[in-house]
């Protein structure tokens, strides 16, 4: 069976990007504005001849003060699916209010969630690190999705080796 990884996070942060990066594909919409992609999108990808299935999904919705109920259930049923979630942050925007909201979600659902800061291009990554410390996960990924910088090596650690 194909190993399953969703991608999650509020809208914007680049996950489309991600996704289109791990599958080669043009499959998922990469807009310049939130809240597009709103349906769950499965994409095959591969690494070092090993196949796994990814999933982007709407992330939730920009609103400051809470979550889009059909966005969140989108972003938990594809949790539900998948061996390895991948949360997705925005290391130039920093910790927004929706992170900590969907970081409490993850861990409340009992999900292990990885944490990933994309957009660390032209970035001091020291920087960029300790902003998240506050969502409280152990370990981070740091990517440029849209440079497809740190994507393999990130998923060399995911993957099991075959
Ligand atoms: P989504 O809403 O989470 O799916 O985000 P998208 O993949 O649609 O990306 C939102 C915006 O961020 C687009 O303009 C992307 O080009 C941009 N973006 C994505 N990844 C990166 C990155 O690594 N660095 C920079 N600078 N921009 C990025
Ligand atoms: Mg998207």
């Amino acid at each position: 069976m194909n190993l399953v990884i969703a991608l999650v996070g509020r809208p914007n942060v680049g996950k489309s990007t991600l996704f289109n990066q791990m599958t080669r594909s043009r499959d998922a919409l990469v807009a310049d504005f939130p809240g597009l992609t709103r349906d769950r999108k499965y994409g095959e990808g591969n690494y070092e001849n090993q196949r796994f299935i990814v999933i982007d999904t709407g992330g939730l919705m920009g609103d400051e003060l809470g979550l889009d109920a059909a966005m969140a259930k989108q972003s938990l049923q594809a949790v539900e699916e998948a061996d390895i979630v991948l949360f997705i942050v925005d290391g130039r925007a920093g910790v927004m209010p929706g992170d900590q909201v969907l970081a409490d979600q993850l861990r409340r659902s009992g999900t292990q969630a990885h944490l990933v800061i994309n957009k660390t291009d032209g970035q001091d990554p020291n920087l960029v690190a300790s902003d998240f410390y506050a969502l409280g996960f152990q370990s981070q990924f740091r990517i440029a999705a849209s440079h497809n910088r740190g994507v393999r090596s990130m998923l060399e650690i995911l993957l099991p080796t075959p």
